[in-house]
């Protein structure tokens, strides 16, 4: 089989440099490892920045999006027992973030993959990239018991942290850069409306707390936990009793309870890999970067790393120049940089690393002071936590 572009990886940055290449008239194969059910089914990120929500809307994927997405024009943060709103759209010229979960994302892309009628092929087996250093890439794979051969131009790695692109790089041509922090989040999805509009995100001295959304009866809520907390350990009343113990404020304000539908624990790492391209491969979203989930990061710049990928792919094919090519990586990296250095500042500020001492603590009450009192540092935040637009 011969294609254009053969992308690994059919999470969201794989579907989506799809649909974008598509629209430029660029051929592509989209090859994963799991089930279609599988991919939709895992719940992950839900805060859509305004460049992202722009960019499915320009590219005909957003309808269901406007309809059903939660557009949300401020942010709560909450310390010593209180609220603080910071209004976003205000401070950012008319900016919003939209609550619309990765599942749905997923959902809408994989349904505008298949309106097109180009391949995508899942639960293949054995992937392995061969000759990205040559000017015929080639991808071996098994798929339903038979050997296959993508034979391609370019190759995207988007197939996520774990996946086979970027440890498919010599060692010798990439440079890691990696921070583990020494806890996590224990994150649920209850059935039960959501008590606030707008996000939470809560200091405590028994640690972080995060009330968030995914729609007008489901709400996603997350704890500081050990990084190797044993979830069997936290039953539905401990959960709902250690949320209640950080999240309530001193006027009474606290998450409706509901039945829980799912929980899990999420590891907290940033780790950014440069340059995320050899020869003709390209590594995009988590396969080249991961960010810790408090700055809700992570899907918004495999967004971008997308987008600039398939504006530098059609100028390739339109005129055979290599320019955006050749500047894929630094462009993307410029931007993940800055949403390495936001999501570690947000979580920094707002987590208890374990080792530190009263002055740490009252330097945090500090930032968290002077954050929700000095429009200078609310703009700052509402300008990140939006994005800087992809399009
Ligand atoms: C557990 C978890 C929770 C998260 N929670 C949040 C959150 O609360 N907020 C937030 O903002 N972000 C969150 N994120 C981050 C966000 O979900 C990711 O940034 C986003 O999914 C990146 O998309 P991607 O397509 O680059 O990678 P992925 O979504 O990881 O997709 C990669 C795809 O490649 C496939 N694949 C892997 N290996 C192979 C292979 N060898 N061959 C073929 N296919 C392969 C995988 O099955 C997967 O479908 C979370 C991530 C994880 C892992």
């Amino acid at each position: 089989m011969r294609t254009q572009v053969g992308i690994v990886g059919g999470g969201p940055s794989g579907l989506l440099l799809a649909h974008l290449l598509h629209l430029q008239g660029i051929d592509s194969v989209v090859l994963e490892s799991r089930s279609e059910e599988y991919v939709i089914d895992r719940v992950r990120a839900g805060v859509l920045e305004q460049g992202m929500v722009d960019l499915m809307t320009a590219i005909g994927v957003g309808d269901r999006m406007r309809r059903e997405g939660l557009v949300h024009h401020g942010i709560n943060i909450s310390f010593a027992g209180a609220l603080h709103r910071i209004n976003m759209y205000e401070l950012t010229g008319g900016r919003a973030i939209t609550v619309y979960g990765q599942n749905e994302v997923q959902k809408d892309l994989n349904h505008a993959r298949r309106t097109t009628g180009r391949p995508m092929f899942h639960e293949v087996e054995n992937l392995t990239l061969h000759d990205f250093d040559s000017g015929s890439p080639r991808i071996r794979y098994r798929h339903q018991g038979g050997e296959q051969e993508l034979q391609c131009d370019f190759i995207a790695g988007c197939d996520g942290f774990h996946g086979v692109s970027r440890p498919s790089i010599p060692e010798a041509a990439v440079t890691a850069f990696d921070r583990v922090y020494p806890f996590a989040w224990l994150g649920i999805l209850a059935e039960a409306a959501p008590a606030s509009e707008e996000l939470v995100y809560t200091w405590t001295e028994r640690g972080f707390a995060l009330f968030s959304m995914r729609s007008p009866t489901v709400t996603r809520l997350y704890l500081q936990c050990a990084p190797d907390e044993d979830i069997a350990l936290w039953s539905d009343d401990r959960i709902w009793s250690e949320l209640n113990a950080r999240l309530t404020t001193r006027d009474g304000w606290k998450p409706n309870v509901g039945p829980i539908l799912q929980k899990g624990v999420t590891g907290m790492r940033s780790f950014v890999v440069e340059p995320m391209r050899y020869g003709r491969l390209f590594l995009a979203g988590d396969a080249a970067h991961i960010v810790p989930p408090t700055g809700a990061k992570g899907l918004n710049l495999a967004a971008a790393d997308v987008f600039v990928l398939s504006q530098a792919l059609a100028e390739f094919y339109r005129s055979g120049k290599c320019a955006l090519i050749d500047a894929y990586s630094d462009t993307c990296l410029r931007r993940v940089w800055r949403a390495q250095r936001f999501s570690w500042w947000m979580t920094s500020m707002l987590h208890l690393s374990g080792d530190e001492n009263a002055f740490d603590r009252r330097r945090q009450l500090a930032e968290l002071d002077y954050l929700t009192s000095s429009r200078a540092a609310m703009t700052s935040l509402a300008e990140n936590y939006v994005g800087f637009p992809i399009i």
